[in-house]
């Protein structure tokens, strides 16, 4: 049956091969079967800028993606908080459509709202106002105005400031906020909402305005774990995938 796969959060990096495995491993043996892969952001453990293509691990990830293009597997990328300075060079690399971060879509009948998720998480202010920063045109220029190996250690650093304060916040912090959601699932009109971002993989069911929308949280894939949604005319349904 015609079918699309939607994965998010891969966090993929040379300096853990067992995610990259798993990666390959999905994409020679599940993904070809779909019309479309969908990636919800957070592909790679974080991208620095379109000139980073150059290195031999995105190389191979980007010659996979072709390559499923090349199979007829459509393969469709939205920004995740890690990986949002990708843009149409590795696009065309990898033979991608970049997709803007809402987008509603028809999904083989169903309206269905494709999200990474960290916009929802409006609990946790410090990280909105540094998500509306760097996603300004100006730091954008700013930063890819440094040279790469220059721009790769700016990020080691927030990355390493991310995950100590990560530790030190509540969990609930991290997690979406339900009116923000619910705000999201009445502007576009009660759609279906996949998302991922928090790694707190589920299927939810929001009530909003006498509307029932479902709500599918992708997971992450650290350890060892893949977390794929399948959908089709029927609706959608996690696979299972070692
Ligand atoms: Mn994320």
């Amino acid at each position: 049956m015609p079918h699309s796969l939607f994965i998010s959060d891969l966090h993929l990096s040379a300096a853990h091969p067992r995610s990259a495995e798993m990666f390959l491993d999905f994409a020679s043996k599940l993904a070809p079967q779909a019309e479309a892969l969908y990636i919800l952001g957070d592909l790679f453990e974080y991208w620095a800028g379109d000139d980073d293509l150059t290195d031999p691990f995105h190389q191979t990830i980007c010659a996979t993606l072709h390559a499923l293009d090349v199979r007829n597997t459509a393969i469709i990328i939205m920004h995740g908080n890690r990986d949002f300075l990708m843009d149409e060079q590795l696009a065309a690399a990898c033979h991608a459509t970049l997709l803007p971060d809402p987008t509603l879509l028809d999904l083989y009948g169903t309206p269905t709202l494709l999200t990474h998720g960290d916009a929802l998480c409006t609990d946790d202010a410090a990280y909105q106002q540094f998500r509306n920063t760097v996603r300004s045109a100006d730091w954008r220029e700013q930063f890819l105005a440094q040279p790469l190996a220059q721009r790769k250690a700016q990020i080691e650093q927030l990355r390493a400031q991310s995950e100590a304060q990560k530790r030190s916040k509540q969990m609930s912090l991290m997690d979406v906020n339900v009116d923000a959601v619910n705000d999201l699932l009445r502007q576009h009109r009660y759609p279906r909402l996949i998302h991922g971002h928090t790694h707190r993989p589920a299927t939810h069911l929001h009530h909003v305005d006498g509307r029932t929308c479902k709500r599918f949280v992708l997971g992450d894939w650290d350890e060892g774990k893949a977390s794929i949604l399948r959908c089709d005319a029927q609706g959608c349904a996690v696979l299972n995938f070692k």
